[in-house]
């Protein structure tokens, strides 16, 4: 047996940024440690250490914002300078609203990703708390039009209904729930048509009633990571 050190090690990578060519680390989990992770019911996945890599990151050394699982990988790890953080800037709730605002090249090939992620980010401030926030106008529009990009995977009718539930539109998130699923998000599906059916429209977690799986949220969830790097046409 390896211990989570190594196994997280031997899963650094280093990109080449493509603005000004220097080192970006990369550390992405295994499957297995994943477990312990929280689901909420914006698809947005919890791990224990917060070291699942998305899939835009900044340069540290030029601030390009970059898909980081694109980029070309630097095989000679050698020859990198010591002593420097190589590791990757995430992007804030600001830079994904200047990218949704100025929408071409990285963020017109990310768009549904960027309008989840914008979305997840803003959410954070309800995670664990007890007192209902409301959408803000921001949101409400982020969600308005990110319901216009998604489509009939498992995973986009989920965040479609999700959508619907927190923009308390219920009749319309039953509609899209009343169909059939993979049992692959079976859980997700059965808490959302229960949040639906009691009129609840706040974000919650996703209580697992088996055993946790990677494929539960194949392209929302885990969007976070660089291996499941989807692109829409
Ligand atoms: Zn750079």
């Amino acid at each position: 047996m390896t211990s989570i050190a190594e196994r997280v090690h031997s899963d650094t990578v280093y990109k080449q940024c493509a603005n000004c060519g220097a080192p970006i680390k990369l550390v992405s989990l295994r499957p297995d440690q994943s477990l312990g992770a929280i689901l909420w019911s914006d698809g947005y996945v919890e791990t224990p250490d917060r070291r699942q890599p998305p899939i835009l990151g900044k340069c540290r050394a030029c601030e390009a914002i970059g898909c980081l699982a694109e980029l070309p990988e630097i095989e000679d790890t050698a020859q990198l300078p010591g002593g420097t953080d190589h590791a990757f800037v995430p992007l804030t709730v600001d830079d994904y609203a200047m990218l949704l605002e100025n929408l071409h090249d990285i963020s017109l090939q990310f768009h549904s990703y960027l309008r989840i992620r914008f979305w997840q980010l803003n959410n954070h401030r309800r995670r664990g708390s007890v007192e209902p926030t409301p959408l803000s106008d921001i949101e409400r529009a982020n969600l308005l039009e990110l319901l216009k990009l998604l489509g009939e995977a498992d995973a986009d009718r989920l965040i479609t209904a999700e959508i619907l539930r927190q923009l308390q539109e219920f009749e319309a998130a039953e509609t899209v729930l009343a169909r059939s699923f993979n049992e692959h998000v079976g859980p997700m599906v059965r808490r959302l048509r229960q949040l639906v059916g009691e009129r609840k429209a706040g974000l919650v977690k996703i209580d697992f009633d088996e055993p946790h799986q990677n494929t539960t949220l194949s392209s929302t969830g885990r969007q976070d990571d660089v291996s499941s790097t989807r692109q829409r046409p």
